[in-house]
């Protein structure tokens, strides 16, 4: 029988992105698969918290094997701010506009500018934890550019290239993004797991 994994996300998009590395070695639920519409807590003050706390909860409470990411932003000459509160740095409002506003406000005057991007995933088999990094190193611009991503993508510049996330698309991004080094970390544990 193929393994059954829960990924604790409604996010469409990183579904899409995790089924299509998977193939088809494993079968990849959604919470609304399993019927959970619980508000799942992350009250965490680091990734590595926030992450396993909801592929615990949804251990916790359907008995099944589950995984669950967190990102975040982190700024050098702002000691990892906004990090593990990149979503709602400018408030609880989740906007990405007020967000980008503010870490530009900050960082206005400072002359280093590196910035990463860091994802972990936490996945939680028979109660049992493994953690999975992935990061992308670049700079914080000084101004917007570029329309595609979401989030700070317009103001990121990644290492070795002149175009921000927002500019790169989606096609450069999810070659190189923090999300899929994870996602990919992941996938080579589960993909040895299979074999063994
Ligand atoms: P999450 O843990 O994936 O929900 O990410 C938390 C927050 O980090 C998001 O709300 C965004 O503000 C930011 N973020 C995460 N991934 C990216 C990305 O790929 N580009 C830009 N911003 C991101």
């Amino acid at each position: 029988m193929r393994k059954k994994l829960v990924f604790a996300t409604n996010n469409a998009h990183k579904l899409e992105e995790i089924r299509a590395i998977l193939n088809d070695k494993v079968d990849i639920l959604s919470l609304s698969d399993i019927d959970c519409h619980a508000d799942i807590p992350e009250t965490a003050d680091t990734l590595e918290g926030n992450a396993r706390q909801k592929a615990m909860y949804i251990y916790e409470h359907y008995g099944m094997d589950c995984f669950a990411d967190d990102t975040g932003l982190e700024v050098e000459s702002l000691n990892g701010a906004p990090g593990v509160y990149s979503a709602r740095y400018a408030g609880e409002g989740h906007d990405s506009q007020a967000n980008m506003r503010k870490l530009l406000h900050e960082m206005q005057g400072k002359n280093n500018r590196k910035a990463q991007f860091r994802t972990i995933i936490s996945l939680i088999e028979k109660g049992e934890e493994h953690q999975f990094e992935g990061t992308v190193k670049g700079q914080i611009i000084e101004e917007k550019r570029g329309e595609a991503g979401f989030g700070y993508d317009p103001i990121f510049q990644p290492e070795g290239y002149e175009l921000t996330f927002a500019e790169l698309g989606h096609d450069v991004k999810n070659k190189i993004s923090h999300r899929a080094r994870a996602v990919s970390a992941l996938c080579d544990y589960l993909s040895k797991e299979q074999i063994h």
